[in-house]
């Protein structure tokens, strides 16, 4: 059982002011230990407002993007979701609280292990994870009501679109230097794709894994 603490609450009253609308988030940003997550030397700053090293060159994103992307995600009320890049496995923590079942793929394979284990630790039970390149999804887990990429894409990965149920929708942040997060919304025949801000992510990559 994971409870909230007065360094959550002071967290989620910053994300709130900067606009994150949706209560339950901030309810589970305000309970979930960001700190577990980030490499031990950042533990003193898990609770900032702050993108933060995981190893591996990875880092965790800023929690205001994490919200702002899991809200995002929820307005579609999904039920089965997919992440791509798991990396510490923050945010597939935050999404584990709020959607009934989620599977998550990492292609780093230390990175995979590590999370598999918080994920046990934090009771996840409704968490699948997986070695592999998520540019391609995961055809037999799909399809998804939503997707989630937390790296950045060169191009919308077709693999992703196929997967997605109609009505669902793909949060992805699409570009190189310039980032942009997009929300990508599958209609009964066609694809209604809005900007929402810009971001910074490592980048997706699409090929050989580690
Ligand atoms: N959601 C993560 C963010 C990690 S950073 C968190 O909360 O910590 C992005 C992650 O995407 C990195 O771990 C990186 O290894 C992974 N990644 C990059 N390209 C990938 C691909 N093609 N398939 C799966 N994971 C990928």
């Amino acid at each position: 059982m994971l409870m909230t603490t007065p360094a959550g609450m002071a967290l989620a009253n910053t994300l709130r002011d900067m606009g994150i609308g949706n209560e339950k988030v901030l309810t589970v940003i305000a309970q979930t230990p960001r700190h577990l997550f980030v490499d031990e030397a950042f533990s003193h700053q898990a609770w900032e407002n702050t993108a933060l090293p995981i190893g591996q060159g990875q880092t965790i994103s800023q929690p205001y993007i994490v919200a702002r992307m899991t809200e995002l995600l929820l307005e579609v009320e999904p039920q089965h979701v997919l992440e791509v890049g798991t990396g510490s496995g923050y945010q597939t923590t935050v999404l584990s609280q709020l959607v009934p079942s989620v599977c998550t793929i990492e292609r780093i394979k230390s990175l995979k292990f590590q999370a598999r284990r918080k994920f046990n630790r934090l009771d996840c039970h409704n968490v699948v994870t997986k070695h592999g390149d998520g540019w391609q999804g995961w055809p037999s887990k799909g399809p998804f009501d939503a997707i989630i990429v937390t790296a950045a894409a060169s191009s919308v990965p077709d693999a992703l679109l196929t997967q997605l149920k109609v009505g669902g929708r793909l949060v992805i942040p699409v570009g190189e230097q310039e980032q942009l997060l997009k929300v990508i919304t599958r209609e009964e025949h066609r694809l209604v794709s809005q900007t929402i801000e810009m971001v910074r992510f490592v980048p997706l990559i699409n090929g050989e894994l580690a």
